[in-house]
């Protein structure tokens, strides 16, 4: 056999994982994506960690979302094993939990939690238990997660309306908030001499769209605007990073979603008849290739979502709902190992590229 083929082989390969623009190093391990530019795939099936990043500044370190207390004992060490450089910053690219409790974490390493302003609204309207009320979402997560039960809700508290800059003159990360996508808060870090964009969960890379707390209609028109600064690199906050291509993917997904469910709108039916048509549905869309990764184990929940922003009735049990919420925002792992495990296949298929 030529020693020629392995080499070609290699080179096709990575050819093709440039233009699938799916390619990532593994969970847990730090990859660098610039100069003192990093990110980091949580392990979300078996801690529910969502993806961190990270920006070594000449004097600080600002890191991209706050994730669990636990994902946040992560990824510390491997910082302090990069940089003497202190964790300045932590930037909540929306409230849920596996992206802002671990924010006490962070503030006892000398950080301040930093976020746009409907992080805070979101947070009043579901961490009731925080701001005096009945149980909210944290209560509920610390039952069946210790590191949630032995840390504190720390809301942010450095916060932006529309952008926040940091720039000393090498680095320049903008916070940048677009409108209404996941959430009513979602925040984006945007480097623009590098062009990498870390997205949070509005724009994630497999089965993780929880739809629940967010507006479909609104995030794509969001994801229309970020797509404009016109970026080369996107670390999303569930999957591994890729090139433009997966911020694309994530839009037509919605827009794929959204033209089924306005087909059975038009059609006039019923929510039981557009629950039955649910697994059709899923069917459809997980056929096309370059959305068919986004379809998981919430798509139920997505329907119904849609179906409700259309002017439909729910049809799914509050249960329902309130797993998806859990299965997002609180152990992520048992509910989405099936999907992930199914999406991870296809994902992984081609070489990582590092
Ligand atoms: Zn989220």
């Amino acid at each position: 056999m030529s020693p020629l083929i392995p080499n070609k082989l290699v080179y096709v390969l990575a050819a093709m994982c440039f233009v699938v623009g799916r390619c990532s190093a593994e969970v847990n391990k730090v990859e660098t994506v610039a100069g003192d530019v990093y990110f980091h795939e949580g392990d979300l099936t078996g801690k529910g960690h969502c993806n961190n990043g990270w920006i070594v500044f000449e004097d600080y370190v600002l890191v991209v979302d706050a994730n669990f207390p636990s994902g946040a004992h992560e990824v510390i060490p491997k910082i302090k094993a990069l940089t003497s450089k202190p964790i300045r910053f932590a930037f909540d690219t929306h409230h849920h939990g596996d992206h802002a409790y671990g924010n006490q974490v962070w503030v006892e390493q000398g950080a301040t939690p930093v976020a746009h302003t409907g992080v805070i609204e979101e947070m009043k309207k579901y961490e009731t238990g925080h701001y005096g009320d009945k149980p909210g979402r944290w209560e509920e997560a610390a039952k069946d997660r210790p590191d949630v039960a032995a840390s504190k809700l720390k809301p942010p508290t450095l916060l932006f309306r529309k952008d926040m800059i940091f720039d000393d003159g090498r680095h320049r990360v903008e916070l940048l908030h677009f409108g209404v996508a996941h959430t009513h808060g979602d925040g984006f870090a945007w480097l623009p001499k590098e062009r990498i964009l870390f997205s949070g969960d509005a724009c994630v890379n497999g089965p993780y769209n929880y739809v629940g707390d967010g507006d479909t209609g609104e995030w794509i028109k969001t994801l229309e605007a970020v797509k404009a600064l016109n970026p080369n690199t996107i670390c999303p906050g569930h999957g591994p990073r890729g090139g433009p291509d997966v911020l694309d993917d994530q839009i037509n997904y919605f827009k794929a979603l959204r033209g089924e469910v306005k087909k059975l709108v038009d059609a006039r039916k019923k929510p039981a008849e557009v629950q039955a048509a649910v697994d059709a549905l899923k069917e459809t869309l997980s056929k096309q290739p370059r959305i068919g990764r986004y379809v998981g184990s919430m798509f139920a929940g997505q329907v119904e979502k849609v179906y409700v922003e259309m002017g439909g009735k729910p049809f799914q049990s509050a249960a329902a709902r309130r797993a998806d919420e859990q299965k997002h925002a609180h152990a992520h792992s048992a509910a989405l190992n099936a999907s992930r495990a199914h999406s991870s296949t296809a994902k992984r298929a081609a070489p990582v590229k590092r």
